[in-house]
């Protein structure tokens, strides 16, 4: 981090700026309002920090040891976030600034009658944002893949359905995307970026997501620590792309955890997460459990642990759902659950009002 003397000028910025790039480093110029803090981006080991901090202009100039800092709470001043906590649009929705944000749909879209139906249903139940499945992780290649398998022009028709749902009732749409190639395709049709579990470590899929302009939204995978999370989440910061939106959906179980619930939903990751960075977090309790009828419990349990927000999937009729039909709740369980996590969002924010006093 160059952090540049008040009165530095353009010249001086500049220089260094040319520098960083000479060393095949980006370079992050981040003006604030008494000084500028320039921000390399990429390998700092091949910078040479004391010929920098010897520049004209420059105050100072030092490597910063931490695996991400771009999307840190710590370092956020320097890098121009203002703020202890970002607020995400998502067209006319905010994530972080409030009563908790529900996304919620089908696993999959299947056709346009099934998603306009469940899209009625969740805004009915007082969901915020429409999800749907077009290319589904499956772990057998056997199993419906979502109608994105169908290739490129079975994959437009269900994004365009997934839109067109989202418009009728006003919602905004957020699908997963899977691999370099649908990226700009996905782009065109949703608000919100989904990147999943399984792709949290694909550095350059996370890079091509954050380049769209689009808010992202990055689940933590199965086995990820949550440094691992917040380390990945940097590729996307350093697109220069910090609408991004983490997910805790759970980790791998212990033992015999597995017949139990289908993942272990670490709720501690949501305060530990507000902690670190300034990013809005949001908690999945459908593929976090596994099984619907622990879903209101884990959103209850969710929204008291500080939670932005829920990624819940819900179906009219869940059994027959191609996809995940055991975890699906219906548009009346939906409604259940936002009315509880209101309440439990008010009661949690008079409780931390009184804590403050
Ligand atoms: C999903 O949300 O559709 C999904 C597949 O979730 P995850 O990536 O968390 O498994
Ligand atoms: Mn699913």
């Amino acid at each position: 981090m160059i952090i540049m003397k008040t009165d530095a000028s353009e010249t001086d910025i500049t220089r260094v700026v040319a520098v960083v790039e000479e060393c095949g480093l980006r370079a992050a110029v981040i003006r604030g309002e008494y000084q500028t803090v320039i921000g390399p981006v990429g390998d700092e080991r091949l910078l040479d920090f004391d010929r920098l901090a010897t520049m004209p202009g420059v105050k100072e100039a030092a490597r910063v040891e931490a695996p991400y800092k771009l999307i840190s709470r710590e370092y956020a001043r320097f890098f121009g976030e203002p703020g202890a906590h970002r607020t995400v649009a998502i067209r006319n929705v905010h994530i972080g600034n409030g009563e908790p944000v529900i996304i919620a749909g089908p696993c999959a879209v299947e056709s346009r009658e099934q998603i306009m139906r469940i899209a009625e249903g969740v805004k009915r139940a007082g969901g915020h944002i429409l999800r749907g499945g077009v290319f589904k992780p499956r772990s057998s290649v056997h199993a419906f893949q979502g109608r994105g398998a169908q290739g490129p022009a079975g994959a437009e028709e269900a994004l365009s359905w997934l839109k067109e749902a989202g418009d009728a009732f006003d919602m905004p749409t957020v699908t997963e995307v899977r691999g370099e190639s649908m990226v700009e395709l996905v782009a065109r049709y949703v608000d919100l970026m989904h990147i999943g579990a399984r792709n949290m470590y694909d550095q350059d899929l996370l890079a091509d997501v954050a380049r769209q302009g689009k808010p992202v939204l990055l689940k933590r995978h199965f086995g990820a620590s949550i440094e691992e999370l917040l380390s990945f989440s940097e590729y996307i910061a350093a697109e220069g792309n910090k609408d991004l939106i983490l997910c805790e959906r759970g980790i791998v179980p212990v033992g015999k955890g597995k017949s139990y619930t289908r993942y272990t939903l670490d709720l501690a990751a949501i305060p530990v997460i507000h902690e670190e960075t300034y990013l809005p977090v949001l908690v999945d309790p459908s593929h976090g459990t596994g099984r619907q009828d622990l879903v209101f419990d884990m959103s209850c349990a969710a929204t008291a642990a500080g939670a932005d927000g829920l990624m819940i999937e819900a179906h009219y009729n869940p059994a027959e759902a191609l996809v995940d039909g055991p975890q699906m709740v219906t548009p009346d369980e939906l409604k259940e659950i936002v009315d509880a996590c209101r309440a439990i969002y008010q009661l949690r924010t008079n409780v931390a009002r009184t804590r403050r006093q």
